[in-house]
């Protein structure tokens, strides 16, 4: 029986290349969107085994919809990839209540939300995998971006202790740390950021959406199976 990944926010940039990818390797792969259903549709025509699943992560009911949704079309949920993400730019004296909150909904609660509706499912059948996607910023921090560097940090926090709780379940949970990647969340970047950023990073490229996508295959393989409570950094040496 082939196995089934949910990937989280998989329309564009990061999720998307990994849906393709998960895809592509035969998985049973459920790509989660929120505004942007072309993708999700066309990876569907390509492959037989792509479900387009929308939902917003940020709402318990959502979450639980698309989740059964997954269940009943698949039968069974092996890997759940944890990738919606929303990023800002703010002054921290500037931040309100609204882009604090906006930032947590939907970087962590979704976390929390996704976590909570798979894990019974693994627990019973003794096996599952979860990764989340951090940010190099949840580790280091970011200037003019404390909400958004809070909110990855406390996804670390998660993974770390929801690794240790599922552990004897046979359950890992990982994280990957992305550096900067060539995606539409950092397509308000001008030229001269952008190549100031690529400069900074030892590697002297951009990360791609494919060098996150690689990770998380290598986290779902049989390979990783000795691997949890981590945070891997997939940054070119940026930060470091
Ligand atoms: P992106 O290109 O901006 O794509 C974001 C994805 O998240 C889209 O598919 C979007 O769906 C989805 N999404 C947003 N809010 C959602 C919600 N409430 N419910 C469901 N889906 C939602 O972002 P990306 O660069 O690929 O980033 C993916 C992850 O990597 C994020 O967690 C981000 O924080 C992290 N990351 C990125 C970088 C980077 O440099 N790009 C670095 C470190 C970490 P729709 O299109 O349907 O709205």
């Amino acid at each position: 029986m082939n196995k089934t990944v949910l990937i989280t926010g998989a329309s564009r940039g990061i999720g998307y290349s990994t849906a393709q990818l998960f895809a592509l390797n035969g998985w049973n792969t459920a790509v989660n969107y929120l505004h942007t259903p072309e993708p999700a549709m066309a990876l569907a025509k390509q492959y037989g085994n792509v479900l387009p699943v929308q939902a917003d992560v940020s709402k318990r009911d959502e979450v639980e919809k698309m989740t059964e949704q997954v269940m009943q079309t698949f039968g069974k949920i092996d890997l759940l990839v944890n990738n919606a993400g929303i990023a800002q730019e703010k002054l921290f004296t500037d931040i309100t209540d609204d882009d604090w909150n906006q930032m947590f909904d939907v970087n962590v609660k979704s976390v929390f939300y996704c976590c909570q509706a798979v894990l019974p499912g693994m627990i019973a059948r003794k096996s599952g995998k979860i990764v989340n996607i951090s940010s190099v910023w949840g580790e280091k921090g970011a200037s003019c971006e404390v909400h958004y560097s809070a909110s990855k940090a406390a996804v670390i926090g998660l993974t770390k202790a929801l690794a240790k709780e599922e552990g004897l379940s046979g359950i890992t949970v990982n994280c990957v740390a992305p550096g900067v990647i060539d995606t539409d969340m950092n397509g308000h970047l001008d030229e001269e950021t952008l190549s100031a950023l690529q400069e900074e990073t030892p590697l002297g490229r951009l990360g791609t959406p494919q060098d996150i996508a690689q990770m998380i295959y290598f986290l779902a393989s049989d390979a990783a199976d000795f691997i949890t409570g981590q945070v891997i950094g997939v940054n070119g040496g940026f930060g470091e």
